[in-house]
């Protein structure tokens, strides 16, 4: 599959775009005009330095306003259509971009209209170019693809032809069986976004809020399936104009567009394969894109361990004591390395000094969650699929005679394990000695802080590295701002990873003093699961716990909301845990006070309750922030 994408989607100059689409791996790119006039390189220059790059320049756009006009006002468009056309000879271009009349056209007569298109398809051949005409969503009178293809067809000229725009035909809710009626080389360019459910006018969500396929919410599988049996062949192009992206690293973001895009090839071609098809075959089987699947991998079945790094083992090896943990031991060639677990909940910690800290990762002093391992079906298929999904791997050193653990990293500068746990416990542990706990406990659920400015990104990467599933976003209320908090997860849950989006000002929640030298004091949390809520809290009490405290205000409304049995309630405040129930089930849990950026929690699941204690988590942030604060 040919694989593009829009200079507007990415920061930076024309060049940069360039120098950044190419060492992505991207085959192509679209040359939005704006990234043009401001360019100091004269059109050859920038053919030239295509060309250097090895990528085409596969769509020039936007041309705007030229249909459904006056015969005076045509002829003026047909002149400034002229200019591009000759300019598009000297970059080497032979695709332009028709975007239908949003401002200017005044006579909705699809005969005229497509009369007009036929004029400048006469003129396109003149110039040795094609155009691809686009229903834009908010198009005067032609905002839907099935009209804008009607019009093509009416045109019926060898130098027009359609664009297929994910965008515009998703948002507007078009019926797609329409896209099997157009013969493939009549689809002249097919680009690609995705985009979160949001109840806004099409024209802000399209300028604003369009992200990568598989970052969304749509269906771009059975989108891209559609045009693929078309028989189109040309490039699949990423066009997203999103306002983080463009303020993101350009390279950065480029390689998270071309994940997105091998991601979605390999979805289709799974689907042909599954079908019976061959989705490499040129023609036969419906295909001219020529898809590559990536190596298929299951979910992963659990967590197989959390590391954490820490200036402070005292404080952490002692919490992990008073949350029940046993120590494990030392690893047998890095002594700085230790593993506690409870159960089939194995936390690895690494010490670790301060200088060295600034050379791993930059992110918050002290404490901090550095990796997390999963337990999958065929690690070496998993580490496959997370290259050629342009994950960087972990550097890693083991000896001969230790348990080879790759991985990569996730987009916030931690590190993701792949490991295939055979038996009890995973073969690693022998490095470590010998695992005597007797409980059964498991990692519950893993929460992580993501920059705004990544969030879209490690959506896509657990999607795509993981075959985890984003479940719908929510915001949650704390003192320093909105949370935004989205559960990536397993189908059976048995992994659980809210990804959570910190405000702005979210020092204020974290470690104040640490948050003075730290970008990114959102705390993070490892929820572990237990058997027994209150022997949990009791032992940890005994142990000297701080837990996290709970109002009373709390527990009156509790008792309003579920009328519990005075005793339980009371039993519940004694042992400051917090209770949430649905349906299928209840939770009770409880926090520890934060390290560095690192808590735990504790959690009981009875019945089949699924969620996290949602309408916790406001108490929860609201008492971090007053002991952060010392209020
Ligand atoms: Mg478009
Ligand atoms: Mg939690």
């Amino acid at each position: 599959m040919r694989t593009s994408i829009a200079t507007v989607c990415l920061s930076g100059t024309l060049e940069e775009k360039l120098r950044a689409a190419s060492a992505a791996g991207f085959d192509g790119v679209e040359i939005f005009e704006q990234d043009l006039v401001v360019s100091p390189q004269t059109p050859e220059d920038i053919a030239e330095l295509a060309q250097e790059l090895g990528l085409t320049l596969d769509l020039y756009q936007p041309f705007r306003d030229l249909e459904g006009v006056d015969e005076a006002l045509f002829a003026k468009n047909l002149r400034r259509a002229e200019a591009k056309f000759a300019l598009m000879r000297r970059l080497g271009m032979t695709t332009m971009l028709l975007c239908s009349n949003v401002g200017t056209a005044t006579i909705d007569d699809d005969g005229l209209v497509a009369d007009q298109l036929r004029r400048l398809g006469d003129l396109a051949a003149r110039y040795d170019v094609a155009v691809a005409y686009e229903a834009l969503a908010w198009g005067r009178f032609v905002s839907e693809y099935d009209h804008a293809w009607d019009l093509v067809a009416a045109a019926d000229h060898p130098r027009i032809g359609t664009c297929l725009d994910s965008f515009h035909i998703l948002s507007r809710r078009t019926d797609l069986e329409t896209i099997a009626g157009i013969p493939g080389d009549k689809i002249f360019f097919l680009q690609l976004a995705d985009a979160p459910a949001l109840t806004m006018d099409v024209l802000s969500w399209s300028r604003h809020h369009r992200v990568f396929p598989g970052e969304g919410s749509w269906d771009l599988t059975d989108f891209l399936s559609r045009v693929v049996a078309t028989g189109y062949s040309g490039p699949v192009s990423l066009e997203v104009f999103n306002d983080s992206f463009r303020q993101a690293d350009t390279y950065r973001t480029a390689v998270d567009g071309l994940r997105s895009l091998r991601w979605l090839e390999s979805r289709v071609a799974a689907q042909l394969s599954a079908a019976g098809e061959d989705p490499a075959a040129e023609g036969a089987s419906g295909t001219a894109l020529d898809l590559r699947p990536l190596p298929e991998v299951a979910e992963p079945r659990a967590v197989d361990f959390v590391e954490l790094s820490t200036e402070d083992l005292g404080t952490l090896t002692r919490q992990l004591h008073q949350l029940g943990f046993d120590f494990t031991g030392f690893h047998r060639s890095k002594p700085h390395v230790r593993l506690w677990t409870r159960g089939q909940a194995r936390i690895v910690i690494s010490e670790i000094d301060s200088a060295a800290l600034e050379a791993v990762r930059p992110r918050s002093p002290g404490t901090y969650l550095r990796g997390i391992g999963f337990d999958v079906d065929d690690a070496d298929a998993a580490m496959h699929r997370a290259t050629l999904l342009h994950a960087i791997e972990v550097p890693r050193e083991q000896s001969h005679d230790e348990e080879v653990l790759r991985g990569v990293f996730a987009p916030d500068g931690s590190e993701v394990f792949f490991h295939r746990i055979t038996g009890t416990a995973p073969a690693w542990i022998r490095e470590f000695g010998t695992d005597t706990s007797a409980q059964t406990s498991r990692i519950d659920h893993v929460n992580l802080a993501q920059p705004a400015s990544h969030y879209d990104e490690s959506v896509l990467f657990y999607t795509s590295l993981l075959n985890l599933h984003a479940q719908p976003a929510q915001d949650v209320p704390s003192p320093s701002g909105l949370v935004r908090s989205q559960v990536m997860s397993s189908a059976d849950r048995s992994i659980r990873m809210p990804l959570n989006v910190a405000p702005v000002h979210s020092e204020l929640i974290g470690d104040k003093a640490r948050a003075q030298t730290s970008a990114d004091p959102y705390p993070e949390h490892v929820a572990i699961s237990c058997d027994d809520i209150f022997e949990a809290a009791a032992t940890a009490r005994a142990r000297g716990l701080e837990f996290l405290a709970v109002p009373q205000n709390y527990y009156e409304d509790l008792d309003s909301r579920f009328d519990l049995d005075p005793d339980f309630l009371g039993r519940l405040q004694e042992h400051h845990v917090l209770y949430d129930a649905d349906a299928s089930g209840e939770f009770l849990h409880f926090y520890t006070s934060t390290i560095g950026s690192v808590f735990f929690e504790m959690v009981e699941r009875r019945g089949d309750y699924r969620g996290f204690g949602a309408p916790d988590a406001p108490v929860r942030l609201a008492a971090q922030y007053r002991r952060n604060l010392q209020l």
